[in-house]
């Protein structure tokens, strides 16, 4: 048995879903939503399998789906790619982020991974042999990147840095300047940025979502990642993305190609469908979750929740100091099973998106890409609770 994977505790989402199931709570929990997608990629799916689509499609990806992938990047960050060898179809980001780990990464090398982090990140760094540095962000400095922190960070030993905007579990849509400076330092220390974008269409408000990798300066050392689970909320097909250079996307390809080899053809072909859909439909996206956020946010604050903001992705982060049973000391993941069992509420504790030290204690994450009437009958449980 490999050591270090099987060291690991199980992911967090397990844990808080199958708790939830087990309640029979309302699960605002891991990150997946009520709506089930658009009908007509699913109804492609049926119609492309009755016909053929049924064996090994190209490793790199049907043509129809990277050929979309190359246009999406056109029309959202600006960016031409040329589909046969600057992008690459994974299951879902996921297997993105472990062939960019195993593709890019020698033992040894340093990786730096801001904190909070998607979970997935540090188990497959670490797999590959890698250190990872963390870089803490600051909930109290609405989670801006710490510029000295992570200048100090770099090493002549880092060989990538991972930059999830809009970011899992903050929210936060990290700024020009500060993306800018990332940029600045990864051409200073020959450094590749891989970019998880999943969230690029959940976007809120003024903020708008900057791709790192759509800097000039970034075009040869990044990648980007996307997620059909996340833009077009079919979590369960599992297809993802890649753009980025010939070289690097070659590196993954070769990983990916000894893991998974290929992706559903059905699916490949009905998410390239997807990808061209109408700029109403990605409005629309941010749109709704926009509602959704501002009722949570509301009824959470009337309850004693302290909410910090969130500019993206489908998730909002509180502080429930106020609510906390004093004199226990109870902590988030205490008070996250408590309102699991109690209150009928299930939500994730944020220390466990932690890898470094310097996890805070009293902060949880909704998720609240839900119905309203899910939503609402979450909000319900809470105040009959507090
Ligand atoms: N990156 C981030 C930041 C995520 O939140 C997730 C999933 N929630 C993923 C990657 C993985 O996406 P997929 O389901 O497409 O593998
Ligand atoms: N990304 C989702 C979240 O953050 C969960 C993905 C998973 O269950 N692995 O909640």
């Amino acid at each position: 048995l490999n050591t270090f994977l099987n060291n690991l505790p199980t992911t967090v989402f397990s844990v808080m879903t199958e708790l939830a199931i087990k309640h029979q709570s309302v699960n605002l929990g891991q990150g997946f939503p009520d709506d089930e997608g658009p009908e007509s990629m699913k109804r492609i799916v049926g119609e492309a399998s009755r016909e053929r689509h049924n064996q090994y499609p190209p490793t790199g990806g049907i043509p129809e789906l990277r050929q979309a992938v190359a246009r999406h990047s056109e029309r959202y960050v600006g960016l031409p790619v040329n589909w046969q060898t600057e992008t690459l179809i994974t299951v879902g980001a996921t297997e993105a982020l472990a062939a960019a780990f195993l593709g890019l990464v020698n033992p040894g090398d340093e990786v730096i991974i801001f904190d909070p982090q998607y979970d997935s990140y540090s188990a497959m760094a670490v797999r590959t042999g890698a250190t990872v540095v963390p870089v803490p962000l600051d909930a109290n400095n609405s989670w801006r990147v710490p510029g000295q922190a992570l200048a100090q960070a770099f090493s002549p030993r880092t060989k990538l840095i991972l930059v999830n905007s809009p970011h899992n579990p903050t929210g936060a849509v990290f700024h020009e300047d500060d993306l800018r400076e990332i940029a600045r330092l990864c051409v200073e220390h020959d450094v590749i940025a891989i970019c998880d974008e999943v969230y690029e269409h959940q976007v809120f408000g003024d903020s708008k979502h900057v791709s790192l990798r759509a800097m000039p300066e970034m075009r040869e050392r990044a990648i980007r990642i996307g997620s059909a689970g996340k833009t077009f909320s079919l979590t369960g097909w599992k297809v993802g993305w890649v753009t980025g250079p010939a070289r690097l996307i070659q590196a993954l390809g070769k990983a990916h190609m000894f893991v998974t080899f290929t992706v559903a053809a059905n699916l490949q072909l009905a998410v390239a469908h997807g990808l061209d859909k109408e700029s109403s439909f990605y409005e629309g996206l941010s749109a709704s979750l926009q509602s959704k956020k501002d009722y949570l946010a509301g009824q959470l604050q009337q309850l004693g929740f302290e909410i910090l903001p969130s500019a993206g992705t489908y998730f909002l982060v509180a502080d429930f100091s106020g609510l906390a049973h004093s004199d226990a000391q109870e902590d988030d993941v205490a008070f996250a099973k408590r309102l699991t069992v109690e209150a009928g509420v299930t939500t994730i504790p944020v220390s466990a998106f932690y890898n470094g030290k310097s996890a805070p204690h009293n902060l949880i994450r909704f998720c609240f890409c839900k119905t309203d009437q899910k939503l609402q009958s979450a909000c319900e449980r809470l105040q009959k609770y507090f």
